[in-house]
């Protein structure tokens, strides 16, 4: 349930993050809509509208608000596109950005997280679709892509899923092993692609195969 005084806590939220440099009217609102709460454990409710990454099970955690907002942003989403997400996770990050009207493919390696998220969201009101797999391969059947958001350190740009963007769409990827540089890589042309830096964050790894 969704109550006025989650509704309070998430407006102080949304003001935070905007004190750190969040900008993007768009990504606040959504911020803003998405109660964060319900992807929690009933016992930890009190920890849902901290700025802070918070444990979900299976050794992962559910990405800081800040940080979702900073690589929704650097996304760029317009209604109606096209986003793969790697590591679907709690379903947080997917929820944010159907919230802003993209149409949504995400991925996760770990079956329970798989399992609980695709029951959650559809719950919520959130249609997207799951894939239980290995991100590092993406989902090249369903190629181009308008955007690509990694939500997990991976030690190198994984070349399958560059050649998964359309012309001119971008792949925002945490990039390191201990921490990670936030990268947007940009499709230029065909074999063409930009990079820029957005500085220091700290995720759980990305890692290869599939936990059944
Ligand atoms: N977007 C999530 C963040 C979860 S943490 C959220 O909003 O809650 C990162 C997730 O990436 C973890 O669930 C982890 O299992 C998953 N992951 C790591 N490597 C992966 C890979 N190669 N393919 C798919 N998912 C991966």
């Amino acid at each position: 349930m969704d109550t006025f005084r989650h509704k309070g806590l998430r407006n102080r939220l949304v003001q935070e993050i905007a004190q750190k440099g969040i900008t993007c009217n768009k990504v606040l609102r959504a911020i803003g809509n998405v109660p964060r709460h319900m992807f929690f454990e009933s016992s930890f409710i009190q920890f849902a509208y901290q700025d802070k990454a918070f444990p979900i099970g299976a050794g992962q955690t559910i990405s800081q608000p800040f940080t979702v907002a900073f690589q929704t942003q650097l996304l760029n989403i317009k209604r109606g596109d096209r986003i793969l997400e790697v590591g679907t996770g709690s379903g947080y990050q997917a929820a944010v950005l159907v919230e802003m009207g993209a149409k949504v493919f995400s991925i996760e390696r770990q079956r329970e997280l798989y399992l609980k998220s695709s029951k959650l969201l559809p719950q919520m009101g959130y249609q997207l679709s799951f894939f239980l797999g290995d991100g590092y391969k993406g989902l090249p059947q369903f190629a181009p892509f308008d955007g690509i958001i990694i939500t997990a350190g991976a030690p190198d740009i994984p070349e399958e899923l560059l050649l998964q963007l359309a012309i001119g769409a971008s792949m925002i990827i945490p990039v390191g092993r201990k921490t990670q540089t936030m990268i947007r890589v940009t499709r230029v042309s065909e074999t063409e692609f930009s990079q820029e830096d957005f500085g220091k964050f700290e995720f759980v790894p990305m890692l290869k195969g599939v936990v059944k």
